[in-house]
């Protein structure tokens, strides 16, 4: 399978559907409303499926355009963008029922639920990959555009300072600051802005953080109460993961979210200086993710879920 593969699909439908994976991160975004006007200037009738927007990416181009359901039952086609499992995909009612379907990621588990699947698991980000597709498709990357793929790239790069981090992602960077996208003001907006809700949940959070295995896992967690009082948006517990991974000598950081009664979404990350694989880990839990990022839904209660969560990553670290 090849990206011609991918154009004459794209060429060939009149309605397509975009969607990518619950709980959108700045990637996701990044890359359905990328994908969205990309279609549009191939003339392409689109629909971007995301339920729980984050506020923080209203500033997007087509955001406002974005919606939760369809009247349209069956698409053309449906592209499944940074998701890597279907069991994940927001929209999947109308991914399923399309006569096409194409899945663009960068996550090494993919499970490949696509007629077509490009996925590069090298690639820092799913906007990345999109950024090259288009160009190979020879879809001018205009300001517009460009300012939805540096969202992903700056998000999922951790501003880039992660090690998936390439030349071709400053080359592509520089490349956008030339065609005047306000590289410092997404910056500032997608990871140097916190809403207060946000910031209540990182203190509770950090509050709780216990040290384990010799200082080498970081755990904390945050339930469905501290949410609700401290009214938390969708996206606001972004973030909080990270600030175990940096505390020194912390091998895995965990970091769990109750979404239903006795259901945790795991967040595991990678210390600094460590070089575990937390999809490794999660995969056991039927998540996964990157080698340094990785996720997965467990059931139990806190104190549950927590020890079948050391058990395993003790015998890795
Ligand atoms: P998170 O901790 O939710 O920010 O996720 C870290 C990385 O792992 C992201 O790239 C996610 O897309 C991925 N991920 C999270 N949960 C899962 C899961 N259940 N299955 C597969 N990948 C996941
Ligand atoms: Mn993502
Ligand atoms: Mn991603």
């Amino acid at each position: 399978m090849t990206l011609d593969d991918i154009l004459v699909e794209i060429k060939q439908a009149e309605t397509i559907v975009v969607m990518a994976h619950e709980s959108p991160d700045g990637d996701a975004i990044g890359s359905v409303l990328a994908m969205n006007l990309a279609l549009k200037k191939m003339g392409k009738k689109v629909d971007v499926i995301v339920k729980e927007f984050p506020r923080t990416f209203d500033f997007l181009p087509g955001a406002k355009d974005v919606k939760t359901t369809s009247d349209v039952e069956t698409y053309d086609l449906a592209i499944s963008l940074d998701c890597a499992d279907l069991k994940r995909l927001v929209g999947r009612e109308y991914f399923e029922k399309a006569k096409k379907t194409i899945v663009i990621d960068h996550h090494s588990t993919n499970m490949m639920y696509g007629d077509l699947n490009f996925v590069n698991p090298v690639s820092p980000a799913c906007c990345e990959i999109l950024a090259g597709m288009f160009e190979y498709f020879d879809i001018d990357i205009d300001a517009e555009i460009g300012s939805c793929i540096v969202t992903g790239i700056i998000t999922d790069t951790g501003g880039f300072k992660y090690a998936s981090v390439t030349a071709e992602t400053f080359e592509f960077t520089a490349e956008l600051l030339r065609k005047g996208v306000n590289i410092s003001d997404i910056y500032q907006r997608v990871l140097e802005t916190r809403r207060k809700s946000n910031f209540e949940l990182l203190r509770r959070a950090m509050n709780r953080l216990e040290l384990l295995e010799n200082d080498k896992i970081a755990f904390t967690y945050i339930n469905k109460q501290d949410e609700e009082d401290v009214q938390a948006e969708p996206g606001d517990h972004e973030g909080i993961v990270e600030n175990g991974r940096s505390i020194e000598g912390v091998k895995v950081s965990v970091f769990i979210r109750e979404k239903e009664e006795n259901l945790y979404k795991v967040s595991m990350r990678t210390g600094n200086g460590s070089n575990i694989n937390v999809s490794d880990i999660c995969y056991i839990f039927g998540g996964g993710g990157h080698p340094r990022a990785a996720g997965a839904t467990v059931a139990g209660t806190v104190e549950q879920v927590k020890e079948k969560l050391i058990k395993e990553i003790k015998k890795v670290i």
